[in-house]
């Protein structure tokens, strides 16, 4: 069985909430519709239209790439230039377009950790906070014999997660009073009578991300018509998401054989390098993408090496006088992102026993050629 486009998009976004994605950045679905059954899946780093031919040989008429297929807002949809060819050939065909950016560089388990992951990086933490997760406090009132089933639908949803802890959540018995209005069909009690009942006040707490799901989940579990439960916006906050990593290496090493572990690790040929080869490295920093801007973040946690793309001269000079090393395998280096992401969504399809196939795409899209 085929599956449809928000199934896999709900995939999609397991690994790459859209709440962690950089403010006003482009992404979710950019083009075309999810209601329809997804023949197949073409994952990308970039839409052209090489991309675009590949997805209608495949059949596939979803494609997840991590760079906006429309990145400046369009003044015309004109179809005698390249974008707008682009765009027709996607709509004619029934192609569907869906971004997954900053998102996917800042979710735990995404590009920034797939990167670090790929470098030996050991115990990689955020290298530039970019927000950190919202924590609510959850109260409900259920009765006394609904508790252990109200319990474990809020606990099993996610709820009252902290640190290393989980199922974390702090129960006590009390007495709830109600009266049920004309209308109403109440669980217990009856219209126009004041009723008492025992009950258990169930308190935990949730994170931002998961706060609907744990709510549906508790309405779901909760035997009453209209459900008595508090959600307490908190100061203390949550996990710290953030762009790029910075961890330490096994062992030093110097900075050209460390050249030769991102070569391979990213599956590139050629990288710039700034700074002596000679000098050891240990504490290693790397972001995906167009780094130039985080080369400061990179200074200020005392990283050895800064691996980053699109790194422009002045930035070069910047890092040799402050005496950080940096390697720009170029931005074209997050194509590793189309293998992962492939392989993530075939794995949940399969596991649900739906027929729909995930391709990584074999476009290049690596504008430079070093000559
Ligand atoms: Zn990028």
């Amino acid at each position: 069985m085929l599956t449809n486009g928000q199934t896999v998009i709900g995939m999609m976004e397991r690994l790459a909430p859209k709440h962690v994605a950089e403010e006003g950045d482009k992404i979710g679905l950019q083009l075309g519709s999810l209601q329809k059954d997804i023949t197949g899946v073409l994952v990308t780093l970039d839409v052209n239209d090489e991309v675009a031919e590949e997805a209608i040989r495949l059949g596939a008429n979803l494609i997840i790439a991590h760079h906006a297929v429309i990145f400046r807002p369009l003044q015309h949809l004109r179809t005698d230039n390249p974008m707008g060819r682009l765009y027709e050939k996607l709509i004619k065909h029934d192609i569907a377009v869906y971004i997954s950016h900053t998102n996917l560089d800042i979710a735990e388990g995404g590009l920034n950790d797939w990167m670090a992951e790929a470098l030996g990086i050991q115990n990689a933490s955020v290298l530039k906070e970019v927000h950190t997760e919202d924590l609510f406090k959850l109260v409900v009132f259920v009765p006394i014999d609904h508790h252990q089933k109200v319990l474990d639908a809020i606990l099993n949803a996610g709820a009252g997660s902290i640190g290393h802890y989980s199922h974390c959540s702090f129960s006590t018995e009390g007495s709830g009073t109600f009266l049920p209005k004309e209308g109403t069909k109440p669980f217990v009690g009856s219209i126009g009578k004041l009723t008492q009942v025992e009950e258990v006040r169930i308190e935990t707490i949730i994170p931002q991300g998961i706060r609907s799901k744990v709510i549906q989940a508790m309405l779901k579990a909760h035997p009453y018509e209209e459900v008595a439960y508090d959600l307490y916006p908190l100061t203390l906050k949550g996990r710290i998401f953030g762009l790029g990593r910075v961890g330490y290496l096994q062992e030093p090493v110097s900075l050209a054989a460390f050249v030769e572990t991102v070569k391979m690790g990213l599956k590139v040929d050629r990288v710039r390098v700034v700074g002596d080869l000679n000098r050891s490295i240990k504490k290693v920093a790397v972001l995906g993408g167009a780094g130039s801007k985080f080369l400061s973040s990179a200074i200020f946690v005392g990283a050895d090496v800064f691996i980053t793309g699109d790194i422009d001269f002045h930035t070069a000079q910047d890092a040799l006088m402050a005496g950080i090393t940096v390697i720009d395998p170029g931005h074209h280096a997050e194509k590793i992102m189309k293998d992962k992401v492939t392989q993530w969504i075939q794995e949940r399809l399969t596991e649900k026993k739906l027929e729909t196939k995930v391709y990584s795409s074999a476009v290049d899209t690596e504008p430079f050629s070093f000559v």
